[in-house]
Order: C-alpha cells, then sequence, then structure tokens
C-alpha cells in the first residue's frame, strides 16, 4: 500500500481533509496515510508550526497532500508553506486553471496554467526595520532560480502539448530584477522552438485576464506575482474553492489547494472541499493511479451536473452532504 503524507492544516483544513479521505476511501483506492499535524494549533505543544517530523515524514514519502495552514499577518511565526516548499526544494508551484465541467462562469474555455517560482523574490523573507517609520524588503532574483523554472514551464509545455509560454514581468521599471527573469526566460526558449513565446508586463496580464482569459495558455512569473495572478485565475473557473495547486521540486511534491485556511468559515460545514479534491486527483495522476484519478474527477464533475454545490458555488450544501453526493457518484 502506497504511503502519502498528509497534512490536514488548520482552519477549514481537517474537514476538507477528511472529505477527501472519505473520497478516495470510498474510490477503492487504498493509501496509507501518514497524518502530519502543523501549524498553528501546535504551537503551544511542539513550540514549533512545522516540526521535523513533518518535514521526515515527506522526505520518507516522497509525496504529500496538504490541507491550508494559516499564515498570520504581520509579526509571529514565519509561514509553514514557505518553509516547506523552500526546506524541500519545492521550487515550481504549478497550478491549473481550466473550466469546470457543469460549473458556470463568465467566460468559456479557460485553459490557463500558471508557473510561479517558488523559492526567491519578495518571500526570500529578507526585511529589515530601517527606522520605526521606515522598512525594506529586498525582492532577489538569481539567475539559477530564473532559468529553473523557465526550464520547468517550458518542459511543462512540450509535455502536455500546450502550444506557448508567456513570461510575466514588470521588466520596464525593476529593470534589474524582473529583467533577469526575463532574460533567463529568452536564453531557456531557445531550446525550446516548437513552443510560441510571449512576453507581457503584469499590469496589462492582469487587464487582459478578465477581459479575454481565453488567449492565455501557460504563463511563468516570479513568486509575488504568480501569487497574485493565481487567485485571479482561480476567479475566472469559479474561485478559491474549486482551485488546485501542486508544489514540485526534484525530489518532492506536495499537492495542495490554492485557498488558504478560511479561518472566517472554519467548523461552519460551509467549506468546499473541490480544490483540495482537485489536488489530491492531480498527485494520484503524479503517482500513476490515473483509474482512480479519473474516477473521482468524473463523480464529482457529475455531482455539479446533478445541481449540487456548496454556497460559495450559489447551492445549498455543506461540506459533509456534498462529499456524500460524490461518494454516491462514485
Ligand atoms: P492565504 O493568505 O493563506 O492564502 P487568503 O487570505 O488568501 O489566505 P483564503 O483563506 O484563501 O484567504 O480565503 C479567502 C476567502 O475565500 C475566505 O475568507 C473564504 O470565505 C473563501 N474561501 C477560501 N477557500 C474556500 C473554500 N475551500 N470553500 C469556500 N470558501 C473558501
Amino acid at each position: 500500500m502506497r504511503r502519502i503524507t498528509l497534512i490536514n492544516g488548520d482552519g477549514i483544513g481537517p474537514e476538507i481533509s477528511d472529505a477527501v479521505i472519505k473520497i478516495i476511501d470510498a474510490s477503492g483506492l487504498k493509501i496509507d496515510w501518514d497524518i502530519q499535524t502543523a501549524g498553528a494549533d501546535i504551537i503551544e505543544t511542539e513550540g514549533t508550526p512545522l516540526p521535523e517530523r513533518v518535514l521526515n515524514s515527506i522526505k520518507e514519502n516522497k509525496i504529500a497532500l496538504k490541507a491550508p495552514v494559516t499564515t498570520p499577518i504581520g509579526k509571529g511565526f514565519r509561514s509553514v508553506n514557505v518553509k516547506l516548499r523552500k526546506e524541500l526544494d519545492l521550487y515550481a508551484n504549478l497550478r491549473p486553471c481550466k473550466n469546470l465541467v457543469n460549473v458556470k462562469t463568465k467566460f468559456d474555455n479557460v485553459d490557463i496554467v500558471v508557473v510561479r517560482e517558488n523559492t526567491e523574490d519578495l518571500y526570500a523573507g529578507i526585511e529589515r526595520q530601517v527606522d520605526v517609520d521606515t522598512a525594506e524588503s529586498i525582492k532577489l532574483i538569481t539567475r539559477k532560480a530564473s532559468e529553473r523554472i523557465c526550464k520547468f514551464a517550458f518542459d511543462y509545455a512540450v509535455q502536455n502539448s500546450r502550444s506557448e509560454v508567456c513570461v510575466v514581468t514588470k521588466a520596464n521599471i525593476m529593470k534589474l530584477s524582473d529583467g533577469l527573469f526575463l532574460d533567463s526566460f529568452r536564453n531557456v526558449s531557445q531550446n525550446y522552438p516548437q513552443i510560441k513565446k510571449r512576453e507581457i508586463l503584469v499590469d496589462n496580464l492582469c487587464m487582459q485576464l478578465v477581459q479575454n482569459p481565453a488567449q492565455f495558455d501557460v504563463l511563468v512569473l516570479p513568486n509575488l506575482y504568480g501569487d497574485i495572478v493565481s487567485d485571479l485565475c482561480a476567479g475566472l473557473i469559479g474561485g478559491l474553492g474549486v482551485a488546485r495547486g501542486a508544489n514540485i521540486g526534484e525530489n518532492y511534491a506536495v499537492f495542495e489547494p490554492v485557498h488558504g485556511s478560511a479561518p472566517d468559515i472554519k467548523g461552519l460545514n460551509k467549506a468546499n472541499p473541490t480544490a483540495l479534491l482537485l489536488s489530491a486527483v492531480e498527485m494520484l495522476k503524479y503517482i500513476g493511479e490515473r483509474e482512480y484519478a479519473e474516477n473521482i474527477e468524473n463523480a464529482l464533475y457529475k455531482t455539479f451536473k446533478n445541481g449540487c454545490f456548496t454556497s460559495d458555488l450559489g447551492g445549498n450544501l455543506g461540506t459533509n452532504e456534498f462529499c456524500q453526493k460524490i461518494i454516491e457518484n462514485l
């Protein structure tokens, strides 16, 4: 039996994790879940939101499914998500945003893959308080990380029969840092003559995305723009409740939804488990369990087709009832 780390998170994390485990179990696929708690709830008992045992578990199992873990705004512990990505060198954040069967949205034909650099940029955490009234954050961009993520985007395009990779920067203003990212893209792109290349500034991209998103294929972005643009793209396909994601490195892969821990709806049986479920579907495909992945995905689409939705998608089902409907459709 395949052993997989499950970080069940905090906020809505535990409720959507329960739903997803039940659905996978009902599909007939046997997984030995290595459940690891992390986040705000364990700081008091373990002194850290990300104990070594969590990292060791992923190192041993190579694959993890991760529910959201809170990142408090302002002072406090460093983000578990950022630390996890850095420690395991999960340099590529992959967020496919495709219209879901039977979910009505503003635009048809949205099929965008956001490839976000995951290890540096303003997320490097190099900040200092210059004086009481001044603070600085360093935007760190290196050629090594930029070329690596651009290569990942082009390889993804080749392997998944995509036709174009578009690089997103603000290189007209941040001539050195974003300029280096753009230059790395241009270098790497020369090895992929079969893929079309496009360059766009991030502000223009945002306007184009809300007017005509179908024109975009694979996007590759530095960390911060990637974070913001992937939420925008999630909105195009039905919101955060349905947007799947994965963090991939040379040795390990951690699959997680785009959304955060949504503390405002914690424990209310309101959370949509779809984003975590679709992240799990990607994980099953990644480990070669394609048939189970497709069965689960089809059961989800059938559930939507029958008009069954959680409240974020305009329906009236709670997390548990929605999960039950998917299980019935398996
Ligand atoms: P983070 O900084 O951790 O990414 P965030 O501030 O972007 O978090 P989220 O927790 O992702 O915020 O959620 C924003 C809002 O979207 C939530 O307050 C919640 O109302 C809604 N939301 C997010 N995920 C879901 C979900 N799975 N089901 C239903 N609503 C959700």
